[in-house]
C-alpha cells in the first residue's frame, strides 16, 4: 500500500473554499514570516483518494468490532454503541473544561453518581475519578498511601508485591519512592502466607494484590492476607483492573482492601488501545479519604461544586474533570446493565474462561489447573519440547486464523504463558470456532511446525522486529530525493 504521501499530486485538493469576501490578510503579517516555511510537503489529494486511503488502512487494523480479541488482561470487550452516542450528546461534548461550575452542575451531577455507584459496586467510601488509566490509578493510591504514613509520623520504606502482578505495579510503587519487594506465589498460584508473614514488618506500607491475580486465579487466602497485612498496621491496596470477574458477587472494601484502582476501559467497556484513552478511579476506604486528589465535588446550597479544601490531600494528578467522555461512557454501561446486568457479565465473563480452559486443556498445558475467573493462561511448553513451536509461533499463527493473538510471556512465573481472556460477551459458536483454531494450531505444531514458525502467512508483513520498532521508531516520512 501506497502512503497517502506517495499518492499526492500538486494542486489536487479535497476541499472546495469558496472564494472569501473580505479583504485577503497576509499571512505574514498575523504568524510572522520567520515561524513560516517555504516548503512544507503536505500531501495534495482529492477526496476520493483520501477517502480510499483512510478506509483502506483501516482494513488492516484489527478491532474487536472486527472479530475476537482475546488478549488477557486487557480485557478487549464489546463497547456498546449506545456509550459513544450517549458520550457524543453536545452537553457532554460541548462543555469547556475551564467553565465556571454553573454551566457544569449537570456534568458535576454525573460524576458525581458516578462515585455514588463505584463506592456501592466496590464497597469503598469514596472514589476519586481523575486518573487517566489503570498505571495512573496506582500511582495515585500509592501516593495516597505514603501521605498516610507522612501523616501518622511513621517511616516505612517497602511496598510488597506478588510475583503474579502487573508489571505496573513495582513501577508505581518505585515512582513514589517506595522499594518494592517481591512475594513468591505458592504452588495453588495465589499468596503465600508463610511468606507474606515473614516480609510483613513494620517497614513495609503495604501490599499491592491484584485480585483475581494475573493467571486468573481468585485469592483463596484474602481475608487472611488483610488481616496479617493490618495487624502489622499496612495497607491492603488493590489492583481492580480485572473487576469484571467479581462483579455483583464481591466487593473488595468488605475484603480488607484500603485502596482500589480500576480500569473503567476494561472492566466498564469503553474502547482502549493503543495507550489510551483511559480512566483509572481510585477508591478508599475511609482510613485514606482525605487524602484523595482535589479538587472533589461537594453538596452545595445550587447543587453541585468543586472544592480543594482538604489540607491533607495529595495534590491534583489531573488537569480539568479527569478524562470525562470515557467517565461518561462507563457510566452509560453501568446505568444500562444495572445490578442484574453486571453480575450476569461477571457470570458470563467467568463461564466463558472456564469454557476455553476446559476445551483446551487437551492440547496445552495448563500449569495451575484451577477453576479460574475471567482469564486462564497455558503454556506452550509441550510444543516447544514436541517441535520447537513457540508461544510467540502460536500467537502469530492465529492471525492466520483470523484472530487477535492472546496475550503471550505474561505473567511471567508461567513458561511460554498463554494468556486468553474471552470477555463475556463472546457467543459460544465465537468460543467454539476459536477453540477449533487453537487446536488445530497444536495438530500443525506437531504435523508441520515450519507453517506454524513462517506465520503469519496471510498478512502484508511478516515478521516484525518489534524490538527494533520499540527502540527505534521511524515514523518520519521524508521525500525521496529525486
Ligand atoms: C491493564 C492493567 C493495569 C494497567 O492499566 P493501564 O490502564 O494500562 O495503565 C494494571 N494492572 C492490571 C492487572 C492490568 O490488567
Amino acid at each position: 500500500m501506497q502512503l497517502i504521501f506517495e499518492i499526492s499530486k500538486s494542486g489536487r485538493t479535497a476541499a472546495d473554499v469558496p472564494a472569501g469576501d473580505v479583504p485577503a490578510v497576509s499571512l505574514e503579517d498575523v504568524i510572522g514570516a520567520s515561524f513560516m516555511r517555504e516548503e512544507l510537503d503536505l500531501p495534495e489529494v482529492s477526496e476520493t483518494d483520501l477517502v480510499r486511503h483512510y478506509t483502506n488502512l483501516s482494513r488492516r487494523n484489527f478491532g474487536v468490532d472486527l472479530g475476537f480479541y482475546p488478549l488477557g488482561s486487557c480485557t478487549m470487550k464489546y463497547n456498546p454503541k449506545i456509550n459513544e452516542t450517549v458520550a457524543a450528546l453536545p452537553g457532554f461534548t460541548g462543555l469547556h473544561p475551564a467553565a465556571p461550575e454553573a454551566f457544569a452542575r449537570g456534568n458535576l451531577e454525573l460524576l458525581f453518581d458516578m462515585q455514588r455507584l463505584l463506592c456501592a459496586v466496590f464497597g469503598m467510601a469514596d472514589f476519586t475519578l481523575q486518573p487517566a488509566a489503570g498505571a495512573h490509578g496506582e500511582l495515585t493510591g500509592v501516593m495516597m498511601i505514603r501521605k498516610y504514613f507522612e501523616k501518622k509520623g511513621e517511616k516505612r520504606r517497602r511496598i510488597l508485591i506478588p510475583d503474579a502482578a502487573h508489571g505496573t505495579n513495582p513501577a508505581s510503587g518505585a515512582l513514589c519512592g517506595f522499594e518494592t519487594v517481591t512475594l513468591g506465589s505458592n504452588a495453588e498460584g495465589g499468596v503465600d502466607l508463610q511468606r507474606l508473614d515473614a516480609l510483613m514488618t513494620e517497614d513495609v506500607a503495604a501490599l499491592m494484590l491484584t485480585n483475581p491475580n494475573t493467571l486468573g486465579l481468585f485469592e483463596r487466602n484474602i481475608e487472611d492476607v488483610a488481616r496479617i497485612v493490618h495487624d502489622r498496621g499496612g495497607l491492603l491496596y488493590g489492583d481492580g483492573a480485572n473487576a469484571n470477574a467479581f462483579l455483583g458477587k464481591t466487593r473488595p472494601g468488605d475484603l480488607g482492601f484500603d485502596v482500589i484502582q480500576l480500569n473503567l476501559h476494561k472492566t466498564f467497556s469503553t474502547p482502549h488501545g493503543g495507550g489510551g484513552p483511559g480512566s483509572g478511579p481510585v477508591g478508599v476506604g475511609e482510613k485514606l479519604t482525605d487524602f484523595l486528589p482535589v479538587p472533589r465535588i461537594v453538596p452545595c446550597e445550587a447543587g453541585l461544586r468543586w472544592s480543594s479544601n482538604f489540607p491533607d490531600t495529595i495534590g491534583r494528578v489531573r488537569a480539568f474533570y479527569g478524562n470525562f467522555s470515557v467517565i461518561v461512557k462507563a457510566y452509560s454501561y453501568l446505568r444500562s446493565l444495572g445490578a442484574a446486568g453486571l453480575i450476569r457479565a461477571a457470570e458470563m465473563a467467568v463461564l466463558n474462561a472456564n469454557y476455553i480452559k476446559e476445551k483446551l486443556k487437551p492440547y496445552f498445558d495448563l500449569p495451575y489447573d484451577r477453576i479460574c475467573m475471567h482469564e486462564c493462561v497455558f503454556s506452550g511448553s509441550r510444543q516447544v519440547a514436541l517441535s520447537g513451536v513457540h508461544t510467540t509461533d502460536i500467537a502469530k499463527r492465529l492471525i492466520d486464523f483470523g484472530y487477535h493473538p492472546p496475550t503471550i510471556y505474561f505473567p511471567l512465573i508461567v513458561a511460554e504463558a498463554i494468556m486468553i481472556e474471552p470477555t463475556e460477551t463472546e457467543s459460544k459458536e465465537t468460543l467454539d470456532a476459536f477453540c477449533d483454531a487453537m487446536a488445530a494450531i497444536a495438530r500443525e505444531a506437531e504435523e508441520n511446525p515450519q507453517r506454524v514458525k513462517d506465520a503469519p502467512l496471510s498478512t502484508p508483513v511478516g515478521r516484525l522486529d518489534e524490538v527494533l520498532a520499540a527502540r527505534k521508531p521511524d515514523v518520519c516520512w521524508s521525500k525521496p530525493k529525486a
